[in-house]
């Protein structure tokens, strides 16, 4: 579907926990602000979370970014996967829950819903991670989530993780 769109605020998450990822969430940030077409409107403190996985790694670093844009979705997914790339990123179905230089996901493209079978928007597992909402919190407090409703409602019933603020 082709949305007849000027400028969207799409939401960003981002995600780290090889090599130094408070460096590469930092500068994923900086990269976000040059996609075509796009800029970075607002973004999130730095979280530190951990991992949902039964593999053994190291905590994530986490973030969230408002991006003002007018490129359609599967083409603002394209731009975000050629900057996992370029953090040397493995893309391999079977390594889903492995540690990730960078992982980029689209969580809210304005205020629509997307399904076709490359992308699912509002991203389907936002309602679970709170390495998502909190941070989505802090820079888009009392928005509603297309088909979720209230993002303070999803923050409290989020299952419960560690995750803070830090500082840097
Ligand atoms: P991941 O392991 O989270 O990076 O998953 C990447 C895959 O999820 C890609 O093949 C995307 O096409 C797909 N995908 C579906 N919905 C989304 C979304 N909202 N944001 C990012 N990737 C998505």
């Amino acid at each position: 579907m082709h949305y007849n769109i000027q400028r969207v605020l799409a939401y960003v998450g981002i995600g780290s926990n090889l090599g130094d990822p408070v460096s590469i969430v930092r500068d994923a940030l900086i990269c976000l602000d040059h996609i075509p077409d796009s800029q970075v409107k607002k973004y999130s403190s730095l979280y530190q979370s951990e991992p949902i996985s039964d593999i053994p790694q190291d905590d994530f670093i986490n973030a969230i970014a408002g991006i003002e844009t007018s490129l359609q979705p599967t083409a603002l997914l394209l731009e975000l996967q050629s900057i996992e790339d370029a953090f040397y990123r493995r893309r391999d179905p079977a390594l889903k829950w492995a540690p990730r230089t960078l992982d980029l996901d689209i969580i809210l493209y304005g205020e629509h819903t997307i399904d076709n079978g490359q992308l699912s928007v509002p991203h389907p597992e936002m309602a679970n991670r709170l390495f998502v909402l909190q941070p989505l919190m802090e820079i888009a407090g009392d928005i509603q989530i297309p088909g979720l409703g209230d993002l303070q409602h999803l923050v409290d019933s989020a299952p419960v993780i560690e995750i803070s603020k830090i500082d840097c």
